[in-house]
């Protein structure tokens, strides 16, 4: 069974790249009927807020991709703990008492002498003296994990195809801090070896911890930490930036609020984001259903992927334009029924904007001015209404007769008299909606203005 993961850490609230990481890996999971999980990495316990969380849970939600499964990194500390421990005893954790002044000059004298800034692993050549010696000067250590630098780094990406990393190339990164807590890096592949994640796709800046948490679940097999010897597939998806082809700052603050504030359906969203940067096209779709059909990691292209509001705009719209009443009914102004939004469904760009046109309906409506000519007409179609099935059809058509007033003529004042407007929706679905009486009075009122 298909599991994956999507592991925010609860700092912020979710932007779009990350909406677009969480979307993806539900699909993933959700095509082949698997488990998706939400993991909250929260081990940076003065960062991580209650509240981000909550936000977090909150906009899945809304977006229709609530997770089947949570879980925290602050509740599995042990876990963290253990794979430390074993590592350590395995040789593949060592102490090192560099502060970062050190490692900072270390890297700009590397950088000066035009090599790569890779930590020089001055540590693993300490003696047990000397290591004895910075700790009884107070020095406490931090820890890093030891590249098998003998063993070539090699997966085939679900995206990128076949990656190949050579491990001398890459610093033993740093797993924990001198006070204990953790850096991401080790906890994520705990977490991975035990929720059983079988697919890990996340954004390409994640490629080269992935060819050092490879060498970490290999080494944790090793050191028989769990029963379970799986290294899951990986898929790095190409980055989204703003329309200019840049990674934009906007796009690191647009979330689910501004969209929501902005009139955006939440299936906008998914049909956008599900296909941006794939091969497949950009399409109003609103069943989830058929997404997941398509869904697929080898439509997944390598360019960065395009983030275009108008793009988004135009998918809601069409989206807005096919919404079934049912679907929108507990949004609409009080007494709008099928009837109505069917009416007003064409003009609105965003469900919000058809109280606009409802109160076309309900009135009051704006009083325009008119010609002495157009009065005496409008007074005509006062006497003319007659109520039936298509009663705007049927007081055009006599009109049309009685007056020989076609096109512009015939029809303007009348919609201008109705709803006090020169434009809006359909008058054939609009005037039974106004009904007889208010039709009357509206069409007298003009009359005599
Ligand atoms: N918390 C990490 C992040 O936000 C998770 C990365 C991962 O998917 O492993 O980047």
């Amino acid at each position: 069974m298909t599991v994956t993961r999507f592991a925010p850490s609860p700092t912020g609230r979710l932007h779009v790249g990350n909406i677009r990481t969480a979307l993806h890996n539900w699909m993933l999971a959700h095509k082949s009927g698997g488990t998706f999980i939400l993991r909250i990495d929260d081990t940076d316990a003065e960062r991580s807020r209650e509240e981000y969380v909550e936000a977090i849970r909150a906009d899945l939600a809304w977006l229709g991709i609530a997770a089947d499964r949570e879980e925290r990194q602050s509740a599995r500390l042990d876990r963290y703990e253990a794979a430390f421990e074993n590592l350590r005893e395995a040789g593949r954790i060592y102490p090192a008492y560099e502060t970062q002044q050190e490692l900072e000059l270390k890297r700009k004298i590397q950088l000066g002498r035009g090599l790569p800034p890779i930590y020089d692993r001055a540590a693993l050549a300490l003696s047990e003296e000397q290591r004895a010696a910075k700790e009884a000067e107070g020095i406490q250590p931090h820890w890093r994990f030891r590249l098998d630098q003998e063993e070539p780094i090699g997966w085939e990406d679900g995206v990128r195809g076949t990656q190949k990393f050579d491990p001398a190339q890459l610093s033993d990164p740093v797993v924990r801090r001198a006070d204990g807590s953790w850096l991401y890096m080790l906890p994520s592949t705990v977490d991975d070896i035990d929720m059983g994640v079988t697919q890990v796709l996340r954004g390409e800046d994640h490629v080269s911890n992935t060819a050092v948490q490879i060498q970490m679940f290999t080494a944790l097999h090793a050191a028989q930490f769990a029963a379970a010897k799986q290294v899951p597939d990986f898929a790095h998806e190409a980055l989204l930036v703003g329309k200019e082809g840049k990674l934009s700052k906007r796009l690191g603050s647009l979330g689910c609020d501004a969209f929501r504030e902005r009139g955006i359906e939440p299936e906008a969203i998914v049909a956008l984001l599900a296909r941006l940067g794939t091969s497949l096209p950009v399409e109003p779709i609103a069943d989830r259903a058929k997404l997941l059909e398509t869904f697929d990691l080898s439509t997944f292209g390598r360019a960065p992927a395009k983030f275009d509001d108008a793009e988004l705009d135009r998918v809601n719209t069409a989206i807005v334009h096919a919404m079934p009443f049912d679907a929108v009914k507990h949004r609409l102004p009080e007494g709008m029924d099928e009837a109505g939004w069917h009416a007003v469904q064409p003009n609105v760009a965003t469900v919000g904007e058809v109280g606009e046109w409802w109160r076309l309906v309900t009135g009051p409506i704006e009083q325009l001015e008119f010609s002495d000519e157009d009065r005496a007409y409008l007074a005509e179609a006062a006497a003319t209404l007659e109520w039936g099935e298509d009663p705007w059809h049927a007081l055009t058509a006599a009109l049309k007769d009685m007056t020989g007033r076609k096109g512009k003529a015939l029809f303007l004042p009348l919609r201008q008299a109705l709803t006090g407007m020169d434009h809006g929706p359909d008058m054939g679905e609009l005037l039974p909606l106004i009904g007889e009486e208010a039709a009357r009075r509206r069409l007298e009122r003009a009359a005599a203005s």
